[in-house]
Formats: C-alpha cells, structure tokens, sequence
C-alpha cells in the first residue's frame, strides 16, 4: 500500500539542469532542479509536504483528507489530485465566499472530487483551533486534517528528501517561501552542512524564522543555524506582481527554456538574480534553486497579468 502511494509521482524526473540568469552574467554556478516535472498536477515542493501525511492517514485508516486553502492554493490543488490518486475523499476548507464558474484551481479540485466548503474569513482562521479541529472530525468522520499548505513536521521530513541524492556538490540551496515548511525540509536535509536560502513571498513574513524554528525542534528535534529568509523580493505581498516580476519570468523562460509561476519561483529566481548582481555570492560558489512548480496557478493570474500589459500578451503558453 506504501508503495502504491510513492507511484503516484516519478520522483526521477526531478533532473538537476544548469541554468542562466537574465542579465547577470557572471562566475556563479547556477543550477535548478525540477521538482516541477514529477506530477503534472502535484506541484513539486506539495507532494513531498503530503506523503508522509498520506502514509500516517493511510495507517490510521483514515478516508478522508480534510485541508484548508486559498482559492488559487497549488496545496489545494495538489491535494485533490493526491488524495484521488491516494484513494481518500477530500475536502477543501476554502477561504472566502463561492464565486461561480469556478476559477480554474478550483474547477480542477472539484473535478478530482474534492468536495468544497466556503467558510468566512473569521471562521478561516480558526484552522490552527483545537476545538475547530474537533469540530471537522465530529462533521467528517475517519477525517485525517492537513493544515494549510500541508505544513507540518511529517511535511517537514518528506522535504528533506528534495535534496537527496543531488549529483552536484552545491553551496545553497534556494527555495520560495510561503510557510516555510519545505525551506525547513531543506535544512533538515542539509543536517548542519551548506547553507538554505528562502525567498519570502509575503510581505511582513518575519515570522518564518520563528516557523522554521519551531519545526526543526518537532523535526527532526534540534536547531539548525545554517539557513536564512530573504524578506526583500516580495512584489507587495502574497500573489502581488508587477510588469518588472513579469518581464523577468518571460527572459528567464527565453533564456533556459523552462516556465516559472508569479506567485512562488518567479519571486525566487527574480531574488537570486538580483542577488547574483549585487555580489552577494562568491566568485566560484554554486547554487542550488529548487523549482518547486506552482505553474497550474498562472492560469488564475493571468486577469492581472493581462492588466499589466495592456499592449499585448506576454505570457504565452
Ligand atoms: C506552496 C509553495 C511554496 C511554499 O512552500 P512553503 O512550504 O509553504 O514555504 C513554494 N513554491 C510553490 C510553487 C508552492 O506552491
């Protein structure tokens, strides 16, 4: 049955590439691996932050998955691709009222069976709750409940195997940050060696040092002190862009051949160039940037990409 579920992705695909950044050349070794191509709809960083929670839901007997979410969420997305595949019932805790047609995250999920409960903003966030937990389980029974973005310590121990078994010796690894649950993967995989670089793509994300933190001490139950947030590639906030974030995502795609999404990898990569430029890497180091997918959400931003350019069309597919 274990097995079964590790089919559900080929984590083979994840080839490591070497990769150029748009207007900075320079004597940085800069590589990516595709965490993007294992699934085409289990965004790359989500299916690891899921396993081992399918694995404990599965020992528990639990049929149904029960996680929360934004509308446009690769988690939520990634979930009900997951948890069909995986055999369990999902429902998607959505913040936020039901506007119809469904966007294209949503249609998605609700495609793959995952039944969608609309809750308000106060309700939303209770999600942390004890007695609301409680609450689910008594209203979905055999219920196993993933927090949002699936960020847990059972998240937290399948991130740490991105980094395994890399053919390339590297000085960081790049990942972005929403929870910071797969940039504490990563350093848990480090095990005290190299250095993690995470890219937050909230505005006034300083609690993730605190997040990351707290979840080395619950896995794998000690401190790490090599890795840091970089606070400063935002765009404005969470799923803020602007024409510079857009025009850079589409050189980027030019020059290597490979998509990146505006909410997630394009803050990464746009933060790791303009850090290259500035010198803040040493002649000679490598870097390692995980390509965590997320590209099922360009669809959901394409009204404000559009927005952006309103001479024409610059994301093509
Ligand atoms: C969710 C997500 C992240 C952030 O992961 P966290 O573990 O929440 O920090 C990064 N990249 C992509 C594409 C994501 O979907």
């Amino acid at each position: 049955m274990k097995d079964s579920l590790l089919n559900i992705v080929n984590i083979e695909n994840a080839v490591v590439e070497r990769i150029q950044l748009p207007g900075a050349d320079s004597e940085i070794n800069i590589f990516i691996k595709r965490e993007d191509l294992i699934h085409p709809a289990i965004s790359g960083n989500k299916w690891y932050k899921l396993k081992y929670n399918l694995i404990k839901a599965k020992e528990e007997n639990r049929g149904t998955l029960v996680t929360f979410g934004g509308a446009y969420s690769n988690h939520i997305y990634a979930t009900a691709s997951a948890g069909k595949a995986a055999g369990f019932n999902t429902v998607g805790i959505i913040r936020g009222e039901e506007h119809l047609p469904l966007n294209p995250t949503l249609k998605f999920a609700a495609e793959n069976g995952m039944k969608l409960i609309y809750v308000s903003r106060a309700e939303y966030r209770r999600r942390y709750d004890p007695d609301y937990s409680d609450y689910l389980r008594d209203r979905f029974a055999d219920s196993f409940i993933v927090p949002e973005g699936g960020t847990n310590p059972l998240a937290v121990k399948g991130a740490s195997e991105i980094i395994n078994n890399i053919n390339i010796d590297f000085d960081y690894v790049c990942t972005a940050c929403g929870t910071g649950g797969t940039l504490a993967g990563l350093v848990a995989g480090l095990n005290g060696k190299k250095q993690a670089f995470g890219f937050a793509v909230l505005k006034g994300a300083g609690f993730l040092n605190h997040n990351v933190k707290n979840l080395h001490l619950s896995f794998p139950g000690r401190e790490y002190s090599n890795w840091q947030i970089n606070l400063d590639y935002h765009f404005g906030g969470y799923a803020k862009i602007t024409r510079e974030l857009i025009e850079f995502m589409y050189e980027f795609e030019k020059l290597n051949g490979i998509k990146l999404d505006p909410v997630y990898t394009g803050k990464m990569m746009f933060g790791i160039t303009d850090l290259v430029k500035k010198k803040f890497f040493k002649s000679g180091q490598t870097i390692l940037a995980v390509h965590t997918g997320g590209l099922q959400g360009i669809e959901g931003m394409r009204p404000k990409i559009e927005k952006l350019f309103p001479e024409k069309q610059i994301i093509r597919d």
